[in-house]
């Protein structure tokens, strides 16, 4: 089978809007130039996130009319916790409506006031989190500047010196992001997450995984990392669950489902203590915010997806598509992972400085040029306003990411993608930067208004 053919045949189908040139300039002046409040009907093809766009197969739509609705006891948790125990070892198996709710129960049960969280990188939510328990997240990835085959590790010699003497107390857990979504989503070796279990036993610290892409983690292993070679992605997704003290997920990315997340735990009272969180904030233990049929459809999902031949073609797909946007002339970020490829912003409009908001200018343009909507990581997304009033302070990269729905485009409307981006790159030169007329202090990327310049 040729590894980029999908492996599914299609069963329903959605009709995709084709605005005119008109009126993508108009969507996107009424928008305020911010991709987030473009109208999903004014968008022919969608690689914003991977987040919750995820087209469920024929047995999961099947699998949400078995769905038992009632509050306490609902079979649908029992096949839930089933599917969750086998794939993850763990035995305390707790739903939640998705992943940032699994970390402010967690996170706000385990960590307090003063207490240290380190991670391979925290992601934003995961961030917010520990922050608002009053504790400290510390990042320490391995050097990104240069391609690796696991840039997602977290640095052992950083780690090691962290934990050193009295510089361990206050740390509480150590939390691998796999994949790590915001090193451009590189996966973490098994080798890596062997070694950090070592230094967690000697310091007695618990390890947890942020296993929202467990299984293209699990399956990028398999592929470069040789003494894991002839092992399916399940059994290496195993051997990953075996070395941590549990894990949360978001399901809305590797669950293959819309919505959903979970938390997963050795320590029984530890998960005593998540249960009446999430009773008082979420919802009964049995379904933990979710309908009954979402607790089905997510079983599934958590079958399917770590099927060899879907990330097999998913990360070919992520391959194929990067060397094509390459060679449309945009700098894309190598190796490519699988749930996105990213593409430097910086190197494609050197005339344009962070401030001019180079990510945000490539991806306005992108839309603008054939209505693809891709999302800004750049200064708008991670950079800051001064303070006082001069220019803000640029992120540390100007990166655009295009996510991949799962199983929701074919090779044929990437090709769309690739000749839009093209088109946009023939033309670099000339695309205007950006200025903020409207931001909030937090997140202001979700809603800034923005005009072009020049
Ligand atoms: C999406 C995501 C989260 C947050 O999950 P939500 O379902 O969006 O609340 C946490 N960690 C990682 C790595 C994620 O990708």
């Amino acid at each position: 089978m040729p590894a980029f053919m999908e492996p599914f045949r299609i069963k329903s189908v959605e009709p995709i809007p084709f605005p005119s040139t008109e009126e993508r300039r108009t969507a996107l002046a009424d928008a305020g130039h911010n991709l987030f409040r473009v109208p999903s009907r004014a968008i022919t093809i969608d690689l914003l996130t991977d987040s919750g766009t995820n087209a469920m197969s024929a047995a999961q739509w099947s699998a949400l009319l078995s769905g038992d609705e009632s509050y306490a006891g609902a079979t649908s948790f029992e096949h839930f916790r089933a599917v969750v125990r086998e794939l993850t070892g763990f035995d305390e198996v707790i739903p939640v409506h998705q992943g940032r709710a699994a970390e402010r129960i967690l996170l706000g049960e385990l960590l307090g006031a003063g207490d240290v969280s380190i991670s391979n990188t925290h992601f934003d939510t995961t961030r917010a989190a520990i922050e608002s328990a009053g504790a400290t997240a510390v990042d320490l990835p391995v050097d990104q500047t240069s391609p690796s085959a696991f840039g997602g590790d977290i640095d052992l010699g950083l780690l090691e010196e962290r934990l050193r003497g009295t510089r361990a107390n206050g740390v509480r857990c150590v939390v691998l992001t796999i994949t790590n979504n915001a090193g451009g989503g590189q996966p973490v070796s098994l080798a890596n997450v062997t070694a950090v279990r070592q230094l967690c036993d000697r310091h007695r610290i618990m390890l947890l995984l942020d296993a929202s892409r467990f299984a293209e983690n699990a399956y990028l292993i398999t592929e470069r990392e040789p003494s894991e070679a002839g092992r399916s992605p399940r059994e290496v997704a195993h051997a990953l669950f075996s070395l941590a003290d549990g894990c949360w997920a978001s399901l809305k990315k590797d669950g293959l489902a819309n919505i959903g997340g979970l938390i997963a735990l050795r320590d029984t009272e530890l998960a005593r203590r998540c249960r009446q969180q999430l009773i008082a904030f979420e919802g009964f233990p049995t379904y933990g915010g979710l309908a009954g049929r979402d607790l089905d459809a997510l079983a599934q999902g958590l079958l399917e997806v770590t099927d060899p031949a879907y990330l097999r073609y998913r990360a070919s797909t992520a391959r194929w598509f990067g060397e094509q946007l390459s060679e449309a002339g945009l700098s894309v970020l190598q190796p490519t992972g699988c749930h996105a490829v990213y593409v430097d912003a910086a190197q494609v409009l050197p005339h344009i400085s962070p401030e001019q908001l180079p990510a945000t200018a490539l991806a306005n343009e992108l839309y603008l040029a054939g209505a693809v909507r891709v999302s800004d990581l750049g200064t708008l997304a991670f950079g800051r306003a001064d303070p006082d009033g001069g220019v803000d302070i640029a992120a540390p990269r100007e990166l655009v990411r295009f996510a991949l729905p799962r199983r929701v485009y074919t090779k044929s409307h990437l090709e769309y993608v690739v000749d839009v981006a093209a088109n946009v790159a023939a033309k670099a030169a000339q695309i205007p930067g950006y200025r903020i007329v409207e931001q909030a202090p937090v997140l202001r990327h979700f809603t800034a208004v923005l005009m072009p310049l020049g």
